[in-house]
C-alpha cells in the first residue's frame, strides 16, 4: 500500500478518490458517536449530534465517494457500531472489520475490492494479544502521539477498549516511535494509552508499576529534540497513589 493511499481525510478525499479507486479503508474509534466521550461532551455543548459522527459521515458521504462509488471498508475500535445490517446501510458502508488487523487479514479483503468480488458485510478478526504483530509507524502522527500500551483491563461494561487485551509496547519499540517522530518534525510526544500510570503494572489491583512509569517518561524525556510530553488518558484515582511519586521526583524533572 502507497503513502498515499493512507491519507485519506475528508480533507484529502477529493484529491486521492478518483476512477481509477476501487476501496477505501476508514478506521473509527467511534464512527457513529455512541462513545461515551462523544456523548458527555456533546451533552456539554447542548447536546445535539456528536462531532465524531458527523466528522465520519462527512468522510463517508463525501461528493467524491458519492461519485466515484469505491467499496467502503471500515475498521478500528468502534466498528462495532456498524455491524447491524441498517446501520451499516445508513453510511454506505460495505465491510465492516471488528477485532485488530495486525495480522494483516484486511488486505484480503483489499484485494477481493480491486478484484470486484463480493465483500462480507462483517468480518471478526481473530483476538491478538501478540505486540511484535504491531507495526511501528512509517511516519509521524498527529500531535507526536506514539501508542505505549492497548487496553485498558478494568472492563467496564460501556467501554470499546474493554474490548482489546491490556499490554504494554515495549520501552524500545516505543523509542523507535519517538525517534522517528522527532525527525520528522515534532517534539511534542503524545503517549496514547488508555492509563499512563498502568504502563508496566502486573498488579491484579491495579497498583501501578512506579519503576515502569518513571522509567518510560524519563527516558522520553531525556530523548533529544523532546521538548514536551503529554498522556492522552490517565486515571485520576491512581493519582492518589503515585502523588508521592510526583513528590519525590519533582526534582529530577
Ligand atoms: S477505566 Fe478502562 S475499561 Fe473503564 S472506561 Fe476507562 S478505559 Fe474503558
Amino acid at each position: 500500500m502507497s503513502r498515499k493511499s493512507l491519507l485519506f481525510t475528508r480533507l484529502t478525499s477529493t484529491f486521492f478518490v478518483g476512477s481509477n479507486t476501487k476501496v477505501v479503508g476508514i478506521s473509527s474509534m467511534d464512527p457513529t458517536g455512541m462513545g461515551y466521550v462523544s456523548k458527555t461532551y456533546s451533552s456539554i455543548v447542548g447536546g445535539g449530534e456528536p462531532l465524531n459522527s458527523i466528522e465520519f459521515k462527512a468522510v463517508v458521504k463525501h461528493q467524491s465517494i458519492r461519485k466515484y462509488q469505491p467499496k467502503v471498508i471500515v475498521g478500528g475500535f468502534g466498528a462495532w457500531q456498524l455491524e447491524r445490517k441498517k446501520v451499516a446501510e445508513r453510511y454506505g458502508v460495505d465491510c465492516v472489520v471488528i477485532g485488530e488487523g495486525v495480522r494483516g487479514c484486511c488486505g484480503i479483503f483489499f484485494r477481493k475490492a480491486c478484484n470486484g468480488d463480493a465483500l462480507p458485510r462483517v468480518v471478526r478478526v481473530e483476538k491478538s494479544s501478540d505486540n511484535d504483530k504491531v507495526p511501528v509507524i512509517r511516519h509521524a502522527a498527529i500531535h507526536g502521539c506514539v501508542e505505549i500500551s492497548r487496553g485498558c483491563g478494568r472492563n467496564c461494561q460501556f467501554c470499546t477498549p474493554t474490548m482489546q487485551k491490556k499490554r504494554d509496547v515495549p520501552l524500545e519499540k516505543i523509542m523507535k516511535e519517538v525517534e522517528l517522530t522527532v525527525h520528522e518534525g515534532s517534539d511534542h510526544i503524545t503517549l496514547v494509552t488508555e492509563d499512563i500510570f498502568l504502563y508496566g503494572a502486573k498488579d491484579k489491583q491495579f497498583i501501578p508499576n512506579k519503576e515502569a512509569v518513571i522509567k518510560l517518561v524519563r527516558t522520553v524525556a531525556a530523548h533529544k529534540g523532546v521538548k514536551a510530553i503529554q498522556p492522552s488518558h490517565m486515571s485520576l484515582a491512581l493519582l492518589f497513589t503515585v502523588q508521592t511519586w510526583l513528590r519525590k521526583s519533582r526534582k529530577s524533572y
